[in-house]
């Protein structure tokens, strides 16, 4: 049949081949990547819509690669994570990240409204143990408060029905670090679950937002899921606005946290130290 040519074809594809010795390649270096710190930070601001004012940042992941330039996260954090590497990953963004934002609370950035940092966090991360080890460590190393480490995990991560991950999700919140959940409304239909996990936020998908613009129906749609967030007694954080009109329509129907290029792209630590500094409002 024709799928089974296909299926034929792939086999004997010699660029099937190329891309796994490629792929052996990229993981070799992806591991010296991690320990010779070729990683980077980029931040990205999260804004609270009421005053314009930066209330926290997101760290993201860049691959400063020495030949192929910055690589962004989309085309190594799979690599990662199918290869095992994710957790070294994992813990060198949660000790660059709060490294961070121990210094700019160290020169009084920060600290004066409850800034938070939010990093991501990879579904495998909760499969181990050592992971809340590593949160308690980055928090006690640097002296933050808990609250002001926002890990943000996306809803398949956090809806798993494991023990392990349950037992993880608990000591995370139990240390008191905010939890949050990622790309909200891409995974589950079902919001019930909302009011049963212990998270503290919830970040919804850019697609919301974007379709704002073609539809008006669409903000009354998004009204209630700002209704539904807050009703769960979560703080919702809106991402992916690119315009002053969609932080606008938004901040009319009493969304309190947006992120997105409109507010600012992410930046390297040094240019959104300099935005900080400024107090840079929108
Ligand atoms: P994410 O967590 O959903 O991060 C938001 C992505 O949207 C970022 O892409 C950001 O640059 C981009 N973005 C921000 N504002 C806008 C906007 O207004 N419009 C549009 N179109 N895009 C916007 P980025 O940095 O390429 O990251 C992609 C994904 O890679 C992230 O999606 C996250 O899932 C993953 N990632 C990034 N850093 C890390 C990390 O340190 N660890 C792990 N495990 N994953 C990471
Ligand atoms: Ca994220
Ligand atoms: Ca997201
Ligand atoms: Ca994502």
């Amino acid at each position: 049949s024709k799928s089974e040519g296909r299926n034929k074809l792939k086999v004997f594809d010699p660029s099937t081949l190329h891309a796994r010795q490629l792929q052996r390649q990229i993981v070799g270096e992806l591991r010296e990547a991690i320990r010779s710190d070729q990683l980077v930070l980029f931040y990205q601001p999260i804004v609270e819509l009421a005053t314009g004012r930066i209330e926290g940042s997101e760290a993201l992941v860049r691959w400063n690669h020495p030949v192929r330039g910055l690589i962004m996260p989309d085309h190594f954090i799979p690599v990662a994570e199918a290869s095992g590497l994710i957790a070294e990953l994992g813990r060198w963004v949660l000790r660059a990240a709060v490294e961070q934002l121990r210094q700019w609370r160290e020169n009084s950035l920060t600290a004066q409204h409850g800034f938070s940092m939010r990093i991501n966090v990879s579904a495998a991360d909760l499969q181990s143990l050592e992971f809340v080890d590593d949160v308690r460590d980055a928090l006690a190393k640097t002296g933050l408060p808990p609250e002001s480490l926002v890990l943000e995990l996306t809803e398949s991560a956090i809806i798993q029905n494991n023990e392990l991950d349950r037992y993880t999700l608990a000591s995370l919140h139990r240390l008191g670090v905010g939890l949050e959940i990622d790309d909200f409304g891409t995974g589950y239909s079902s919001m019930g679950y909302l009011r049963k996990l212990p998270v503290d936020a919830v970040k919804v998908d850019r697609q919301f937002v974007q379709e704002l613009s073609k539809d008006s129906t669409q903000l009354g749609f998004l009204a209630a899921i700002q209704q539904v967030i807050r009703s769960c007694g979560l703080q919702g954080i809106w991402e992916g606005i690119e315009t002053a009109e969609q932080a606008e329509a938004l901040r009319s129907i009493g969304c309190t946290s947006g992120q997105g290029y409109y507010f600012g792209r992410p930046l390297p630590g040094p240019e959104f130290t300099d935005q900080l500094s400024q107090q840079q409002t929108w």
